[in-house]
């Protein structure tokens, strides 16, 4: 069957990796979460005291990008890949919302995101994968066959994130997702390289009113449509 690229986009906790990641396995492609890519760097500079603490180091941080060694393993019993960073497996570590805090401000930095796109880019040279971020369909992958842009109300995004980080333990109130959720919205959607929108051809997607069932039904429909005229058009 012909392999097609899909480019999920959209503002944070509108809940891409879960569809994505359903839609990955039902196509028997690779799944990659490039939010986590951001988050490993950005827990690397909080590691080393180059964010986060009462001084900024955006040079230092600079000076050891090269060293910085990112690898998704698949966890077979998980059924996704997990994060490493220097060898060490960060998945949990990298979604706190410390982290979520600091993230944007890393991502705003030229030299981090030509260093991550270059690695997103080669991952999907040969198709025949699902990716999911907030510059995929206008940076990373802009042939992609399907674009999707989802969006949804700050309110439901904030309290679906919420309800991810109480369930892991983590001590968080309702008001301070909210007020993350909102400005990393405001600053990926404003900063000067590969900004947060959407792409002219993505399909727009809002969730606010939707259920996982018929999220994951239409986006495979949409996916299956695309693979079958890429079919068509080949023969
Ligand atoms: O997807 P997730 O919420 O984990 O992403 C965390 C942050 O990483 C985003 O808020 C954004 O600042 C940054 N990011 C990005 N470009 C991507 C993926 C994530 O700037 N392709």
């Amino acid at each position: 069957m012909k392999k097609i690229t899909i480019a999920i986009d959209g503002y944070s906790s509108t809940g891409k990796s879960t569809i994505a990641k359903q839609l990955a396995k039902a196509l028997g492609y690779v799944y990659v979460d490039t939010g986590a890519m951001y988050r490993a760097i950005t827990l690397f500079a909080m590691q080393n005291n180059f964010v986060g603490g009462a001084e900024e180091n955006i040079k230092g941080l600079l000076e050891n990008l090269a060293s910085i060694k990112l690898k998704f393993s698949y966890n077979k019993a998980l059924g996704f890949s997990e994060m490493y960073l220097n060898g060490e497996n960060v998945e949990k570590d990298i979604r706190t919302l410390e982290v979520s805090k600091n993230v944007s401000r890393i991502a705003e930095i030229q030299e981090v995101r030509e260093m991550l796109v270059a690695m997103q880019k080669d991952m999907g040279k040969e198709k025949g994968i699902v990716m999911d971020g907030r510059d995929i369909g206008t940076v990373v992958f802009p042939d992609a066959e399907l674009k999707v842009f989802m969006t949804a109300s700050a309110d439901k995004r904030a309290y679906r994130r919420y309800k991810e980080l109480l369930d892991r333990g983590d001590e968080v109130s309702f008001e301070e997702v909210l007020k993350n959720v909102e400005s990393r919205d405001y600053i990926d959607s404003h900063r000067e390289h590969s900004p947060l929108q959407k792409s002219e051809d993505a399909i727009e997607f809002d969730n606010s009113d939707m259920g996982l069932e018929e999220q994951f039904d239409r986006m495979y429909n949409f996916a299956l449509r695309i693979i079958e005229k890429s079919k068509k058009d080949a023969n």
